[in-house]
This record gives structure tokens, C-alpha cells and sequence, in this order.
């Protein structure tokens, strides 16, 4: 017997070991064992077993099982081997991404500690043995039954009113017991979860839940699309679906775009299922990682919430996987494995089988069309909850807004409109929102004298200046320097800051708004999940007038407050050289305006632009997504992108641009006549983002509807293109782009 072992090496391939005879029958696929590679013993996977090796004569045997915890999910191979085979990844990439760093390393223990317990006899308090005790060793003993029996060794101390010494006796007499246990670290250990019971449903709701209840009754059910809009109650509809995935013994994950930006939901998942949720996401320490994922793998757990790889989750009954908001572009990972969790999600639902539900407002147009060729079953929630109106959505054209400055009077980024209303808003102690997917204080630096612009050395774009810390800097690569008084290239003092970021927004905020109190939310003032609560909370408690922000503010919020939301330059988007700016667009308008008249009181929503007639502000304007589709489709048709096509992208990077030219040249001379007649393709060519990081990006572009097609061609030509001229510069390989850059 052989088996494949892929080790965390970066050579893309498994190697040969043979089963010795007493460890046959106990290796099975997903093992984890050590052996021998070269001269130096590693651990690695087994991936597969095999009767016969081609390299059968000279293979070394695999020296032993490493400990169970550390095995791979063997119900995740099978959706490795799509994810390796779809995105054009290598295998030990792919297992090595899959399983959290904390349990592959395996140095992290489980908790320990010592616990003290009432012994048996201590349950007799009327026995004449425990009479005769002293009254101080009875007090201690009556105190810990009445705290339910048991505590932790180091909290013993401080809730009884005896010393070390007393306890020691009481152990050594029999009436106490100290044992070790196994202690979960819980993330939610500091927060105060109260419980909530299921919603009554609204028709609408209750014919979503019927859909999702009957794919959970069957046996290979078809992906659900939930296309609801903001505020018409999805998460309800997950909460209940969840239950009934529950009820038939069945666990449930659920995915959320990134969670430091959704504590909202993660909350309402906790308190409805308590400790059956597990929660998953970059903010935990590796000791509590740790524990959710052993918690999950040994059924501890039901639930699984979390960011992108929660998807990966070791459950062994799955019954549900939800994706909520799934057009978002986080679910996207930009290394590799390149692979979008709402389409591994859709591939681990077929092979589990079990249910699918992506939720959003404003689907990706891929998943619509999806359920245009039937492939998803689309259920559709078109009304808020209590038929609250959505709030209605003014365009602002800015342009005109200019033009009708008097002499010498100053423009400025809010229109009268919006001020307007945000000083109606104050007056009724509403609260607003003001949205910008921009920080920092200025976007350029330029000299009036003689046009230097300030940009960065490492990446080709311009430097932001931030002014509260006088710096500028470079939001690609995080590159900070001192913002000159002087143009550095003249010595000319007279310099400008064009544009304008959320640093910017507030400043101005405070000036035009003075008795508000305003607040600013981006990851410049949020520096930690900690300072992102205080100010939700601050928002909630209504010590904060107008919040300020970027991303962050745009999605899940429920503040019921809010009845005024400003977006400052809704076209910022729009000009991105990207097919799918115009969708995003809508879906920021959508989302930011969601934000809006959740309460009892009506919201309005204003949105800024110097191109209202644009369809996708105009279609978001009405809240219309299927105008919007329809708007849309027959132009991706029509320049044949997707959903119509798949894209691939190939990217070669190097500090020297010679070397990453040539290593897309030499590549490209391969590749070429390996792909069939329907593909396009573009390239190689500098990409959009010539310069990134201090090293200079070439790319390709491949196009067809045919993907397999394309995938095969591209790992055909890895392994075809001479050695050397992919030595210093491998090809990156991204399915599916989500940005063009
Ligand atoms: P969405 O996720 O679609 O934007 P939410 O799930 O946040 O919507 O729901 C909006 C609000 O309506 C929330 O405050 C939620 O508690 C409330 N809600 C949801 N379903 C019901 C229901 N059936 N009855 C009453 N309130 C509900
Ligand atoms: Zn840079």
C-alpha cells in the first residue's frame, strides 16, 4: 500500500510513501503523518492510497500517525479537489488553507484548570460527621452548594471567606475534590448575550422559510437565492431556517462578509442559539480559534459563524449553508487559493448534499442569472418589515449645484439639500450618517507651480494626505511620509490638496454642523474591534449626532434613528476602469441607503453625483434591481462578460519589470496555441496597477464562457513553460476576478 503525502512545501506536488504494515488499516485519507523528505522528517497529509507507485522501489515509509485533533476533515477532501482543480491550485496550498494555522501547527493545548468540587458527603449537610466540622469549613462547603456545586480553584478564594489552608483540610478530609479540566476560551466571555424568542413571520417570510424547509427536506436540493430588501427581515428567515436544520439533527453554517463590520448579526445569532454558536473570524487569539474549531469537530457546537473560512468548518452532519449579503467582493480571497466562498459554498452543498441560502439585497448578477437558467431557485422578499417604506432617494446633481455659487462664494461638499435636511434631522434629535468610501483628508498633493504630484515610490498611485497626523500616505502599501510645506521638486511653497477623503468630511462636518456631536468610522479612528464597538454603542445610546465613515458603515447596520443619510460622491466608483462598477455602484446606493427610516420615523436618503442620469443611479435611485439587471445584462452580453463568460486572470510579478515581462512573454508563447479558437485574450500587457507594493505587474486576461477549457490550457502551459523563465516569477492564476487592478 502507498499513500500521496502533500507536505507544506512549495513544489505543487504529493509525494509517494509506503504503508508499513503496521500502520495499515489505520491511515486513512486526511492523516496527518510524519516522513521523510530529503534528509529532514515532516509532517504532512495523505491525500491519497494507492496499491501501486511508479516510484514503488525507492519510496521511503511513512515513520508514524500524528496526533487525531490535527487530521484533516476527510468530509472537506472531496471540495479540496474542486478548489485545487477549479482555481488551478495546488493541493498542499489548498489543505493548508483550509484547516486554521493554530490546529495545523499543532503547539496549542487545550486549557486546563483546576477545578474543586463538592465530594458526595458533602451532600449529607444533617450528617452528625459534618456537624462535628467547624463552623468556618461548614460555611465553606454550604457556600459552594449554593453556587452550584463547583468553581474554578482560583475563584475559590475570593467567593468563600476562608484561606488556603482551610480548603487543603477540607480536600485532604474527603469533602472537596480537586480536578483538572479542559476550559473553552470563549470570545463571547466579556459580553452579556440576552435571549430571544423566534419573530411571528410576515407572509412573505413564511413563504422564504417554506422554500428553504423544503430544499432541507430534500435529499439534493437546489441553491436558494434570497433576494430581500434591506430591512425585510432575512435574518429572521435564517434564525428559523437554522432551527429547523437543528431540529432534524443537522448543523448550520453561516457566512458573513467580514464580521469586524457585521457585530450586529453576529450578535442576534447568539441570542438565539447561545452556546451552539461558534464563531470564526480574524479577531479571535489563536487559543480561542482553537477551541470553536474543536468545538465544532467534536460536535460541541452546531453553528458556525464566521468571515470567508468558516465555509471549511469540520461539522459531520451539515444541513445548511448560509451566505448572507453574498454579493460582496470579501468572499473573494485575493491570495491563493483565489477561491469566492458563495461559490465553494454552492460546491459544498452539492457534495455534502445539504441546503444552500444566499441572502442579499442586491444579488450578484451572477447568482441572478443563476436562477434565470434555473440553476437556483429565486425567492424574493420585495417589502420591509411593518411595510415600512423604503426611504426615498434624491439625486443631487453637483454640477448644477456649482454652477449656482455666486461670485466669490465658496463650494462646498454638501449641497444645500443635504444640509438642509441634516439640520432638520438635528433639530428633531434624529441621527444621520454620512457616507464616503474614501479616507484620509485630501486624495492628491500636487504644486501649482509646476504639477508635481506627490505618489508613491512603491506603487503607481498618488499619496493621501492624512492631516492629523501631517503624513502622507499611500493606501496600497501603507508606505508613510512626512507631508512636505514645500513642492519637493521646485522648493515652491505653494501647494495644493485636491479631493477629498472622510478625514476631510468631518473636519467640514464640524464646522457647518458646531452643537453636533459627530463621530468618524474608518479604519484610520478604528484601530481595533474594541473602538469599533464604543462608537456603535455611542451611536445607539445617542451620543452621537452624525457618524462619518467609509465601507464600514455601509452594511447591516439597524440603527432606528437614523433618518437621514448623505452619500457625499456617489460617483467615485463609477469611473473605475472595472465591468462591474456600475453594479457596484447600485449595491453601495442600496446598501447606504438601507441604513435609512428603519425606525418609526421616515427616513431620506441624498445622493451627491455629477452624473445623475447614469442608469445605475438612476435605477438605484428607485430601489429597482430588476430594472437595473435588465439594464445591465445586455451590455455583459454583448462584450461578452460575465456571467455570460468566465474570466481568468494570470499576473506575473517582480521587482524588475524586465523579469516580469519576460516571464509573461515566455508564458504567453506557451499558452497560446494550447487555447482553444473561442477564448480572448488580452496581454500580456502592464496591468492597471502597473506598480504595486515595489514590484512591477504584468498580466493576461483570458475570456470564454468555457472555464474547464481555459484551466486546463493554463496548468498545461505551467508545466510546458520552460523552467527557468518561471523560476524567479511563477504565474498567478485568478478565476474568476472579482477587480480588474
Ligand atoms: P435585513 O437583514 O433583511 O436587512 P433584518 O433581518 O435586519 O432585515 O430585519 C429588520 C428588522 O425587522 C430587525 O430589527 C428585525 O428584528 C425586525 N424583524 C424581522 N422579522 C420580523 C418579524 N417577523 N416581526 C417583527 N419584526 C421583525
Ligand atoms: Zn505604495
Amino acid at each position: 500500500m502507498f499513500a500521496e503525502v502533500a507536505f507544506n512545501l512549495a513544489t505543487g506536488t504529493c509525494f509517494d510513501y509506503l504503508v508499513p504494515p503496521e500502520l495499515e488499516g489505520k491511515i486513512h485519507l486526511g492523516c496527518r503523518v510524519r516522513a521523510l523528505f530529503r534528509s529532514n522528517e515532516l509532517s504532512g497529509y495523505v491525500l491519497k492510497l494507492k496499491e501501486y507507485s511508479e516510484y514503488s522501489s525507492r519510496a521511503n515509509p511513512i515513520i508514524c500517525i500524528e496526533d487525531a485533533s490535527r487530521q484533516f476533515p476527510p468530509q472537506l477532501l472531496k471540495l479540496a479537489d474542486w478548489i485545487v482543480s477549479y482555481y488551478c491550485a495546488s493541493h498542499e496550498c489548498v489543505i493548508w488553507n483550509l484547516l486554521p494555522a493554530v490546529v495545523r501547527k499543532g503547539e496549542m493545548q487545550h486549557r486546563e484548570a483546576v477545578y474543586i468540587d463538592l465530594a458526595p458527603k458533602s451532600k449529607d449537610q444533617g450528617s452528625p460527621e459534618f456537624q462535628a466540622l467547624t463552623p468556618k469549613r461548614q460555611e465553606v462547603l454550604k457556600t459552594l452548594t449554593r453556587l452550584g456545586g463547583s468553581l474554578p480553584a482560583k475563584e475559590m478564594l475570593g467567593a468563600v471567606d476562608a484561606g488556603d489552608s482551610v480548603i487543603k483540610a477540607l480536600v485532604e478530609g474527603g469533602w472537596l475534590t480537586k480536578s483538572k479540566r479542559v476550559e473553552e476560551r470563549d470570545p463571547f466571555a466579556n459580553t452579556v448575550v440576552q435571549r430571544d424568542k423566534p419573530k411571528e413571520l410576515t407572509t412573505e417570510q413564511s413563504a422564504a422559510l417554506k422554500s428553504i424547509v423544503e430544499a432541507l427536506d430534500a435529499p439534493r436540493p437546489k441553491p436558494i437565492l434570497l433576494h430581500g430588501v434591506t430591512g425585510s427581515g432575512k435574518t429572521e428567515v435564517y434564525l428559523q431556517s437554522i432551527q429547523h436544520c437543528l431540529d432534524q439533527g443537522r448543523d448550520a453554517i453561516v457566512l458573513v462578509p467580514e464580521i469586524a463590520l457585521t457585530p450586529q448579526t453576529v450578535l442576534r445569532f447568539r441570542q438565539r442559539f447561545g452556546d451552539l454558536v461558534s464563531v470564526l473570524h480574524s479577531g479571535l487569539t489563536d487559543g480561542q480559534r482553537f477551541d470553536e474549531w474543536t468545538r465544532i469537530a467534536g460536535g460541541r457546537s452546531r453553528i458556525a459563524v464566521g468571515a470567508r473560512s468558516a465555509l471549511f468548518a469540520p461539522f459531520h452532519h451539515l444541513g445548511l449553508i448560509v451566505v448572507d449579503e453574498e454579493h460582496e467582493s470579501t468572499y473573494k480571497q485575493d491570495e491563493m487559493p483565489h477561491y469566492n466562498a458563495r461559490d465553494v459554498a454552492v460546491v459544498r452543498g452539492m457534495l455534502e448534499p445539504c441546503a444552500v441560502l444566499l441572502g442579499s439585497a442586491t444579488p450578484a448578477l451572477e447568482s441572478y442569472y443563476n436562477c434565470t437558467i434555473g440553476k437556483y431557485h429565486l425567492v424574493e422578499m420585495p417589502s420591509r418589515i411593518d411595510d415600512k417604506p423604503l426611504p426615498p432617494i434624491e439625486l443631487v446633481d453637483m454640477r448644477l449645484e456649482r454652477a449656482s455659487l455666486k461670485e466669490g462664494e465658496k463650494g462646498s461638499f454638501f449641497s444645500k439639500r443635504l444640509k438642509m435636511l441634516i439640520d432638520n434631522a438635528l433639530h428633531d434629535k434624529h441621527q444621520v450618517m454620512l457616507f464616503l468610501n474614501r479616507r484620509g483628508y485630501a486624495t492628491t498633493l500636487t504644486c501649482n507651480q509646476c504639477g508635481y504630484t506627490a505618489s508613491c515610490e512603491n506603487c503607481s498611485v498618488t499619496y493621501t494626505f492624512h492631516r492629523k497626523i501631517n503624513k502622507l500616505v499611500c493606501h496600497h502599501c501603507n508606505t508613510v511620509i512626512d507631508a512636505p510645506a514645500k513642492c519637493p521638486d521646485c522648493g515652491n511653497p505653494d501647494i495644493r490638496f485636491g479631493g477629498y477623503g472622510t478625514e476631510r468630511v468631518e473636519s467640514v462636518t464640524r464646522a457647518i454642523f458646531p452643537n453636533a456631536m459627530v463621530a468618524r468610522m474608518d479604519s484610520d479612528t478604528m484601530t481595533n474591534a474594541e473602538s469599533y464597538r464604543k462608537v456603535l454603542e455611542a451611536f445607539k445610546c445617542g451620543n452621537i449626532d452624525i457618524l462619518i465613515g467609509t465601507q464600514m458603515i455601509a452594511k447591516g447596520l439597524d440603527f432606528p434613528n437614523v433618518t437621514v443619510v448623505g452619500i457625499i460622491q456617489a460617483d467615485i466608483g463609477l469611473n473605475l476602469p472595472d465591468f462591474r462598477s456600475a453594479e457596484r455602484t447600485f449595491d453601495l446606493i442600496t446598501q447606504v441607503a438601507g441604513r435609512a427610516g428603519r425606525g418609526d420615523n421616515p427616513g431620506r436618503v441624498v445622493v451627491q453625483t455629477c452624473t445623475p442620469d447614469n442608469y445605475a443611479l438612476a435605477t438605484a435611485q428607485r430601489q429597482d434591481f430588476a430594472a437595473f439587471y435588465a439594464q445591465e445584462m445586455p451590455g455583459r452580453q454583448a462584450l461578452g462578460f460575465p456571467p455570460y463568460t468566465h474570466l481568468v486572470e494570470l499576473l506575473f510579478r517582480s521587482e524588475k519589470e524586465e523579469e516580469a515581462a519576460q516571464a509573461a512573454q515566455a508564458y504567453a508563447a506557451v499558452l497560446m496555441p494550447l487555447l482553444k479558437p473561442d477564448v480572448q485574450v488580452l496581454g500580456p500587457m502592464p496591468a492597471p496597477l502597473a506598480k504595486l507594493q515595489g514590484r512591477y505587474r504584468y498580466q493576461m486576461l483570458l475570456r470564454s464562457a468555457d472555464i474547464r477549457g481555459m484551466t486546463a490550457a493554463c496548468k498545461a502551459a505551467i508545466a510546458q513553460t520552460p523552467l527557468k523563465a518561471l523560476r524567479k516569477v511563477p504565474v498567478e492564476i485568478d478565476v474568476d476576478p472579482r477587480f480588474l487592478q
